[in-house]
């Protein structure tokens, strides 16, 4: 099981950088808006190719994450209207195209809940992309939310996606929701995804305290529901808005000045280059050593922020965070030093933050999560 989870952890490392380049530089195709038409839809294909891709990468880690109890819910205020618009924003789009009917039908009295939102949205995009994978042009899905006191302020919520696709015969009902399982269909195009998507949805609400169950009825349609507790949260908190594709002017950005430890040269360039549209001053260092010497050698305040890959040559990221939080010179605890990794496990992330880390990116990441990533310690 050891040797399983690092091999795992490896693997994903190993195909996160690449993609991070591939994700990268179609963001930076993208925005410069060079090309045809025809040249600017083959980018965003690319992009989406990679990004699922990436899911596949990211559902593999999961239910290894699953199997070995590695998995933590999160009690953080969210707000239910922007999840909902959140898959909306992801599916519209994809509905429009095939002609199906997405409705959402959605009653709750309160805005905000504890959770998390983040796993709650991934067992959400599962059913919604399983909803849209079995449902024929000119169908229709219903995601429904309804909410009901169940105790002091505690709600009850029952989340449900239902279609009118092409329906699971009775004796695969349970079997579909195993690691690996799916449905045998006559058609290629039905058979295509790794068949974890369910298994980890399971897994992920009763995690959340509540059980993912199925109606179906074949060539009718299928309801998949779950229903759990949360608690309500009626303080206000700042709300992040998920934006759309436009990448906006990050005005804390413009004129500051970033150390940047990396070592692979083309995910540097593309850091550089994003970092750069933003008027953000860029000096590179190839590993840790090179940044703690750096880091020395200039005075105080040269640097606004310092963006660390975990694995280099030399000296790592980790160690090199390390060192530079117990130099003795008065900016050595506060500037922020912000891990930019293909390493995205739990403990990948716990290491960072011991080190003396502030935050963690991982790779591959968005333009946009990049500026709104570093714009936060720079307000
Ligand atoms: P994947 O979609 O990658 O195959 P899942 O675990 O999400 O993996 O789903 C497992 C199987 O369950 C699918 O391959 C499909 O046969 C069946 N299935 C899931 N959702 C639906 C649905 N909404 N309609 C019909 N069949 C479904």
């Amino acid at each position: 099981s050891k040797v399983r989870s690092e091999f795992l952890s490896r693997m994903s490392h190993e195909i996160r950088t690449p993609l991070n380049a591939i994700i990268g530089l179609a963001n930076l195709m993208r925005l410069s808006g060079d090309g045809d038409p025809v040249t600017q839809k083959n980018i965003s294909k690319i992009d989406s190719s990679a990004k699922f891709l990436l899911s596949i990468v990211n559902d593999i880690l999961d239910m290894s994450k699953i199997e070995s109890g590695k998995i933590q819910i999160e009690s953080r205020p969210f707000s239910m209207d922007n999840l909902l618009r959140q898959l909306s924003n992801i599916f519209l789009v994809m509905a429009e195209e095939r002609k199906i009917k997405l409705q959402f039908k959605c009653c709750f009295t309160h805005k905000n809940f504890v959770g998390d939102e983040l796993r709650l949205k991934q067992v959400l995009i599962n059913l919604l992309s399983n909803a849209h994978k079995f449902t024929e042009n000119n169908g229709e899905i219903t995601v429904t939310v309804l909410e009901s006191a169940a105790e002091e302020g505690v709600s009850e919520l029952r989340f449900s996606v239902c279609d009118t696709g092409i329906g699971i015969p009775e004796t695969d009902l349970e079997r579909i929701f195993g690691s690996f399982e799916q449905v045998f269909r006559k058609s290629r195009s039905n058979q295509q995804g790794t068949g974890l998507g369910l298994a980890i949805s399971r897994n992920l609400v009763e995690l959340m305290g509540g059980i993912l169950s199925v109606r179906s009825e074949v060539e009718k349609g299928s309801e998949f529901f779950f229903t759990i507790k949360l608690p309500v949260y009626e303080k206000q908190f700042d709300e992040i808005l998920e934006n759309n594709n436009e990448v906006r002017i990050h005005s804390y950005l413009a004129g500051k000045n970033i150390l940047l430890a990396e070592d692979n040269d083309l995910n540097a360039e593309i850091a550089v280059t994003m970092l750069e549209m933003q008027g953000v001053h860029v000096e590179r260092v190839v590993n840790g050593q090179q940044a703690v010497d750096r880091f020395q050698e200039t005075l105080p305040g040269t640097y606004d922020l310092i963006l660390m890959d975990l694995q280099m040559p030399v000296k790592g990221g980790l160690e090199a965070a390390a060192e530079i939080r117990s130099l003795s010179r008065d900016d050595a605890q506060e500037i922020p030093v912000i891990a930019m990794t293909a390493n995205t496990l739990q403990e990948d992330r716990e290491k960072a933050l011991a080190a003396g880390m502030n935050a963690f990116i991982p790779k591959p990441f968005d333009v946009e999560q990049l500026y709104k990533s570093i714009e936060k310690f720079l307000h």
